[in-house]
């Protein structure tokens, strides 16, 4: 067969080669070890933690390194393409601080090395394709869907590998006249890579194996491809195994982060590189998303079904800090991520050196309960001025009825820093929904009595504590002199003034200063539990404390 005549039938209108297209885009010229990472979506408009996890990684390496990250957006199956899923991509990662250098963006593309959308690179791919067919790698195949099952079922009797290879693969040996007939006959075809690998069937012992270094996961073992498998669909677009090899090599991707999904197409992409004399990109195959079942108390990975949390939008309307997601990521990106934070508890996340070393091969454990725990220590490291800013745009933007908070910036920051300045800080702060309902006692048309007073105290009791709490009260007590009025309260009431004294002699008291305390709490926030007294009634002034207390005492008749 003439290869040279048949990628001239197949493409008459391909002007530019391999060579043109490695001078078009040039090796980048950066320093030593500089790594360039891409982001690689499809448009789909849905963007959920994986995307975020593979995101940062990126991020991180191009960026410590002195590199460039760039966004290309895969959208050779235009069936998931949804309308302004750029737009979403780019917002939702800038939300956490993650900015491309260059790539896709909503107004066009910015860099060098672009069409960065693969819809646009058809010429690009093509002419790598007729490349492999002048050399014999790759030929059109005119199977038609019936006939493929039909090579399946054969092979499910013979206990083959299904899939179109060796001996299956009928249209490996097609003459140039029939390719030609068939074309004009109009009939559709993929083209496909005649792969050089063996069927597991053919081989001799072991076969034929490949070594690729992960960067995560250390040195692979793989057996080789030996799969036709398609590069162009009937349509002359790219599958991904192909779009992927070309795309990375011209746009001098050093670092392919992406899905462990991946790996077992690794060996496809290997036969492609090599086929086309193009060296291999260093991948880093990153761990799956997994959580543990709530019903089960197994590991199982994250479902977009089942997990609100794998999607983006769901940290970003309960208002999560977007440093405290990356926070987290970070934890479970790097296992040494948190002995460094224990060490640097107040660097910048950024001055911590991530590298895929210490990434983890097997799955990535999310959890929820730790995202709050790192979200606690997180916000304590923001100032209340930032906090009430961020706050103030997510009530914007996802519950607006909280815009009264936002009425008086002072008060609401004295609410936002108590306890928090404490050598011992208090950890009440978790993210913006959770923080609106727990400060909501603070303001008046938010204000509900949730609790009741303690067992302890009978209905009599509870007004009589806040009718003596009032008399005595003076805004301008010192917190010291403030609790000894309480303990007065308590013992003249049959409380023990100490806790532990109550502990001791039950029958001796009707409680103790805390149940006292608790009613004042009750009629002040509403709850049993809040930080200080003392420093909530300081924020809420004078006049408020003693309305609600009053109120309190009235509807207590
Ligand atoms: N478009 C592929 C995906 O969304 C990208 C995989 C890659 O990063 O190479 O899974």
């Amino acid at each position: 067969m003439n290869y040279e005549k048949l990628a001239e039938l197949l493409f008459p209108t391909i002007d530019k080669t391999p060579e043109d297209y490695e001078k078009i885009y040039p090796p980048r010229s950066l320093p030593e070890g500089a790594m360039v990472t891409r982001l690689a979506p499809s448009p789909t408009g849905f963007m959920h933690l994986g995307n975020l996890y593979g995101a940062f990684v990126d991020e991180r390496l191009a960026h410590q390194t002195g590199g460039v990250f760039f966004l290309r957006i895969e959208d050779t199956d235009d069936k998931r393409y949804v309308e302004g899923a750029v737009d979403v991509i780019i917002q939702s990662l800038d939300f956490y601080g993650i900015h491309f250098d260059e790539g896709a963006g909503k107004d066009g593309d910015r860099g060098d090395y672009g069409d960065y959308t693969q819809s646009h690179r058809a010429a690009i791919y093509q002419a790598f394709a007729k490349r492999l067919v002048q050399q014999g790698d790759a030929y059109p195949c005119f199977l038609t869907e019936e006939e493929i099952s039909g090579i399946r079922e054969k092979q499910e009797q013979a206990k083959a590998t299904p899939g179109i290879y060796g001996k299956y693969a009928s249209c490996r040996d097609l003459t140039f006249e029939e390719i030609e007939e068939n074309l004009k006959n109009g009939k559709p075809y993929v083209l496909r890579l005649r792969s050089d690998g063996l069927p597991p069937e053919e081989q001799q012992g072991e076969g034929r194996k490949i070594l690729v270094k992960d960067a995560i996961r250390g040195m692979l073992e793989m057996p080789a491809n030996f799969m036709d498998v398609v590069l162009l669909k009937t349509n002359g677009i790219p599958t991904y195994h192909f779009a992927h090899v070309v795309d990375d090599h011209l746009m001098r991707t050093t670092h392919v982060v992406r899905g462990a999904e991946w790996l077992p197409s690794l060996p496809i992409h290997v036969e492609i590189f090599e086929k086309l004399g193009l060296p291999l990109p260093i991948y880093c195959h990153t761990a799956q998303l997994m959580k543990i079942d709530e019903e089960t108390g197994k590991r199982r990975k994250l479902s977009k079904r089942k997990d609100p949390e794998l999607s983006l939008t769901y940290y970003r309307n309960e208002g999560y800090h977007p440093l405290a997601v990356r926070e987290y990521l970070l934890t479970i990106l790097n296992s040494n991520f948190e002995e460094w934070r224990t060490a640097n508890p107040d660097a910048d996340a950024d001055e911590f050196q991530f590298t895929t070393e210490k990434m983890s091969s097997s799955g990535a454990l999310f959890d929820l309960d730790k995202l709050n725990d790192i979200s606690k220590d997180t916000l304590l490291r923001i100032t209340a001025h930032d906090l009430f800013d961020f706050l103030k745009k997510w009530s914007d933007e996802f519950a607006p009825e909280y815009k009264p908070y936002f009425e008086d910036r002072a008060y609401l920051e004295r609410i936002l820093d108590l306890g928090r300045k404490d050598r011992k800080p208090r950890k009440d702060l978790v993210y913006a929904r959770q923080i609106m309902k727990f400060i909501s006692y603070f303001f008046d048309d938010f204000f509900e009595i949730e609790d009741t007073v303690p067992d302890e105290v009978s209905k009599e009791d509870a007004s009589e504590i806040l009718r003596r709490y009032l008399e005595t009260y003076d805004h301008s007590d010192d917190n010291g002199v403030w609790f000894e009025k309480i303990r007065k309260i308590a013992s003249d009431l049959g409380y023990a003034a100490k806790p532990k004294d109550y502990k001791k002699h039950p029958d001796e008291y009707k409680g103790h200063v805390g149940h006292v305390s608790t009613v004042i709490r009750v009629a002040l926030m509403g709850r049993r539990i809040s930080p200080d007294i003392w420093e909530i009634q300081q924020i809420l002034g004078e006049d408020r404390t003693r309305a609600r207390l009053e109120a309190f005492i009235g509807q207590n008749q």
